[in-house]
């Protein structure tokens, strides 16, 4: 028994209808790009073409901006606010009757294993139409005056690391406080917002309230700059979120941002170790550790340290690192060719700056975008590898000696996403969380996610909150 191995359980994918070509999704119907650009998305385990995707430029997203308009007029605002619900509620249970099918296209054009897509993205994205559906005709309570008003058409654009629960935390509450969208999906990661785009067809969404403009940067400038559009939700890197707030200053868009992170998962000597140990795992591993909060910087208490240290290494050489669409998969692919450069990049500063590199034996695939799991231990605070978002399953150690330390050193960061606190005792983590600096904080947990609890940052994680009745305020001006 010396030779034990799991056997290959790979997840069919005879449930997916990949098209080889998708135009845009405008007014109801997908049409062909004026642009009569297309560009390809690939399946970064393997590096194969999946389909061919059309690239909206300004004329196209001038149409998207018009049957947006159309539709808010016309039909959105008018209709009563319980029927805009039972929409959400139709596109809620049809993501749950289809979510096999958008789990395994979600982890073929994005990477991440199975057992994510299927138990984590999924489930949540139906649970964030459910909940908005709820509150559609509940706005007055929504703590924003007795008679709310959506802004009109809403702007969202979206990054690629959880392609449909971003597209759901966008369009979920859009749509449940009476506002119309234009959404671009991230350049790598179109298929799920398009297979989305049928699912509001199934549910006789009325034409215009979705669209979907798919493209790059350029195509997400065109919306933010449009003048037809009356609030800009954008989710993906500090950089683009400035470029934003920029671009919208001094004009009537409303704006909310949900930027990048570098969260600090504070560990103190008396914390239940194996259970830390599983929390630390999860935080920095847990969708290649493409996360905005992923638990990126490990403070560990230093007369803990060797001890926690050592019982981190041995449970990482159980990661299993391959095939996204085999069950049994811990870690699957980098995102894209570009993403594993930046990984490289930023990791390769650590061992020039003195910090020490560690990673257990795996064998990564010939094909495809991979990078193992990787601590580096005496990390100091000066270090890139410690101030800079890797966005990859890449940890960095620092230590510390009394509470006080810990959260200096937790919140000097220009971010402020979220972190984790572990420890037996209840006040050290009231303590410690009335001290830190982050929108979310997980006490002896990390990464758990729920629709009803508000997410977002403060300093440069971003602007506003999605999620939660703070969420909504996002997307409704206030009411007398
Ligand atoms: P990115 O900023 O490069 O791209 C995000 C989206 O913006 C893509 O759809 C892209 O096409 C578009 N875009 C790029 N340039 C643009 C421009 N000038 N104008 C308008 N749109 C533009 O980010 P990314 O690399 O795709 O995503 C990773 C980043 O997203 C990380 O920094 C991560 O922390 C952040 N993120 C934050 C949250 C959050 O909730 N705070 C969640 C997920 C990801």
């Amino acid at each position: 028994m010396s030779n034990f191995e799991y056997a290959p359980a790979p997840e069919s994918t005879a449930i997916v209808d990949i098209k080889s070509e998708y135009g845009l999704f405008i007014n109801g119907k997908f049409v062909a790009p004026k642009s009569g650009k297309r560009f390809t998305t690939i399946n970064p385990a393997t590096e194969e073409v999946l389909a061919k995707v059309a690239y909206a430029d300004l004329a196209d997203v001038n149409l998207a901006v018009t049957a947006a308009r159309s539709a808010f007029t016309k039909v959105w605002s008018k209709m009563p606010a319980a029927e805009r619900g039972k929409y959400l509620f139709r596109i809620a249970r049809i993501l749950q009757e289809r979510a096999r099918e958008f789990a395994v296209l979600e982890s073929l054009d994005n990477g991440k294993p199975i057992r994510e897509s299927r138990d984590t993205d999924i489930p949540l994205a139906a649970a964030h139409f459910f909940y908005h559906a709820g509150w559609a005709d509940k706005l007055e309570h929504a703590g924003m005056g007795n008679n709310p008003k959506p802004y009109g058409v809403a702007g969202q654009i979206i990054p690629w690391n959880f392609p449909m629960l971003m597209l759901a935390w966008k369009v979920a509450p859009a749509l449940a406080t009476g506002n119309t969208v234009v959404l671009k999906p991230a350049e790598t990661t179109p298929l799920t917002a398009l297979l989305f785009a049928e699912v509001c067809q199934q549910a006789g969404l009325p034409a215009g309230v979705v669209n979907i403009v798919t493209g790059d940067g350029v195509t997400g400038s065109h919306i933010v700059n449009h003048p037809g559009i009356d609030k800009i939700a954008f989710t993906g890197s500090t950089g683009v979120g400035k470029a934003i707030a920029k671009a919208v200053a001094g004009t009537k868009k409303s704006v909310t941002l949900e930027l990048g992170g570098k969260a600090a998962n504070i560990v103190y000597e008396d914390a239940p170790i194996d259970e830390a140990v599983e929390g630390i795992i999860n935080g920095i591993f847990f969708n290649q550790g493409h996360v905005c909060c992923a638990g990126s910087r490990l403070l560990v208490q230093e007369n803990f340290a060797d001890e926690l240290l050592e019982k981190l290494k041995r449970r990482m050489s159980l990661i299993r690192v391959g095939n996204p669409l085999d069950k049994n998969t811990d870690l699957g692919a980098i995102n894209s060719a570009s993403q594993l450069a930046r990984i490289r990049e930023i990791s390769d500063s650590g061992d020039l700056e003195g910090a020490e590199r560690w990673s257990p034996a795996c064998n990564l695939p010939q094909k495809g975008f991979w990078y193992p799991p990787t601590i580096f231990t005496g990390v100091s605070q000066s270090h890139r590898i410690a101030r800079e978002e890797i966005f990859g399953p890449v940890l960095s150690v620092l230590t510390f000696r009394t509470p006080q330390e810990a959260i200096e050193k937790a919140n000097n960061t220009p971010y402020g996403l979220s972190a984790g606190v572990w420890t037996d005792k209840g006040s050290k983590i009231l303590w410690t969380a009335q001290r830190l600096r982050a929108g979310v904080i997980w006490a002896n947990t990390f990464n758990k996610f729920d629709p009803t609890s508000p997410f977002g940052g403060y300093k440069e994680s971003g602007w506003g909150r999605e999620g939660g009745r703070h969420g909504l305020a996002g997307y409704l001006k206030a009411g007398k």
